[in-house]
């Protein structure tokens, strides 16, 4: 049992000094403390950095899939229609489309037998290694 009445050299009782000026083994320092938070902030900024990059990668596919379907149902459209291929024809189709070909409302053409978008070029056919490997 500790004796409350005990005093330090500045006159206050043991306990409350005990309370105020904590013991320096427990706890954590300032400098753990901020060394924690920069390795914090160092992987967040990788994450965020990782998922705008895969976001924008999304954004890309998902526009060069629409492209290709779109690509299908104008020649399907030409084919059906007996027609040429004109820049109004294919405004004209793509109004009556309807749908959001570019999530980044990217102008899209037909070029050359192939739907292109000015924001996402398709390059070529390949998928860039990315699907099942050959085995
Ligand atoms: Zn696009």
């Amino acid at each position: 049992m500790p004796n409350l009445g005990e005093r330090c050299q500045w006159g206050r009782p043991f306990w409350l000094v005990g309370m105020l000026i904590k013991n320096n083994h427990s706890g954590f320092s300032l400098i753990e403390i901020l060394v924690v938070c920069a390795m914090l902030g160092i992987l967040a900024s990788i994450a965020v950095s990782s998922y705008f990059g895969y976001m924008e990668r999304a954004k890309e596919k998902i526009c060069n899939i629409n492209c290709l379907r779109l690509e299908g149902e104008y020649q399907a459209y030409l084919l059906m229609e007996d027609v040429e291929h004109k820049e109004a024809r294919f405004d004209e189709f793509m109004k009556e489309y309807g749908k959001k070909v570019c999530p980044k409302q990217g102008d899209v053409r037909y070029v050359n037998g192939r739907v292109e978008c000015n924001l996402h070029p398709r390059g070529e056919e390949d998928d860039g290694g990315e699907g099942v490997p050959f085995l």
